[in-house]
């Protein structure tokens, strides 16, 4: 297959056959520089050799009367997480502050939960405000579950610039992993948020034991539907939940999976958020030839890299942070711990 004849369809704007598609998933190890150089020229186009970084901040964890699969805060999960209610405003604030330091573009608030209580959008609106006054330099993102439409304009009134509801699988492969809401529930949140004008975030979740099938109806149900950014998380096999014993994917095939999510949505911010160090490990640095966009820090209930080595690592490939490209942290020459030469 000639890779770079399928950027050059992604960049006119067509998409790719179910053949091609397939294609990219089924391709050689041998064929992955030549795959992610293809891919980059896509990635180029759109974001350059930016890097947009996000913060997350679990704001209420826990607790949750939902039965995904995957989920350490599911009713379903044994999972030893930290359960606590909304965290106060002082606490989001400080999150907030932290997002900064760590370069971060985007501020991402994440309530456990079906859905938000008028009373808890109450709440996170408040709390929005306050985050906006002290850093009008983040982009605040909310994920609260399933959105009412009235819910989703007091949100955007705000001033909340994104609404993240992840589809996480295909239509076929969900009631594999969830059955206490359905897929059409999430569909129809993501709509509902963008009819309100709110930025659409929506992604997916890999390595739960889906087939090539799934990931490319997935893949083709967001070029549909749109979205402006799409999370690709890829699962950490949490222990206490159903999905604990998954056998992971390989670091080869995560990347198969981005590039095709990259050549179907050629403009949308494709981002490597949770299971990067767990799934891509030492391959880490190659997906961000394709994706333009990661979190920096922490996950919902598990620890991420260090920020330090995400900025090395970032400085180390030439690329420029969002919003921040000549910031000292990327200028200075100091190597992370864990690769720092040992001289007698
Ligand atoms: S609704 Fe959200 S918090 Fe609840 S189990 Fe599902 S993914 Fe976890």
């Amino acid at each position: 297959m000639d890779w770079m004849k399928l950027a050059e369809k992604s960049l006119a704007g067509t998409a790719l056959t179910e053949a091609e598609a397939r294609s990219v998933l089924r391709s050689p190890d041998d064929d992955l520089l030549p795959l992610v150089h293809a891919a980059f020229q896509v990635r180029q186009s759109s974001f350059g050799k930016r890097v947009k970084l996000n913060f997350l901040l679990n704001a209420k964890s826990g607790l949750c009367p939902e039965d995904c699969n995957y989920c350490s805060q599911s009713k379903i999960s044994d999972a030893g997480i930290e359960k606590y209610p909304f965290l106060s405003e002082t606490e989001i604030l400080e999150a907030a502050g932290r997002a900064v330091e760590t370069r971060a573009k985007r501020f991402c608030m994440v309530n456990s939960g079906r859905g938000p209580t008028d009373g808890e959008v109450d709440q996170i609106s408040s709390a929005v405000r306050k985050v906006r006054q002290s850093y009008p330099q983040l982009e605040i993102c909310v994920c609260l579950g399933l959105l009412e439409s009235r819910q989703a304009k007091e949100l955007k009134d705000a001033g909340v610039h994104a609404y993240n509801h992840n589809l996480n699988a295909s239509e076929n492969y969900y009631s594999s992993i969830c059955s206490t809401h359905a897929y059409q529930d999430r569909i129809d949140t993501v709509n509902v948020a963008r009819e309100q004008g709110l930025s659409s975030c929506s992604g997916c979740l890999f390595g739960m034991g889906e087939k090539e099938d799934d990931i490319i109806q997935l893949a083709y149900t967001l070029r549909k539907m749109n979205v402006d950014s799409i999370p690709i998380n890829f699962l950490i096999p949490i222990e206490g939940t159903p999905l604990s014993a998954t056998p992971g994917l390989t670091p080869q095939t995560c990347l198969k999976i981005l590039c095709l999510f990259r050549f179907l949505n050629p403009k949308s911010e494709i981002r490597i958020a949770g299971g990067r160090e767990v799934q891509l490990r030492w391959l880490q640095p190659l997906g961000l030839f394709v994706a333009n966009s990661i979190f920096i820090g922490d996950y919902l209930t598990t620890q991420g890299q260090k920020p330090e080595a995400d900025l090395s690592m970032i400085r180390d490939l030439g690329f420029e942070i969002e919003g921040s490209p000549d910031t000292p942290a990327l200028q200075g020459r100091s190597q992370p711990e864990e690769f720092a030469v040992r001289l007698k």
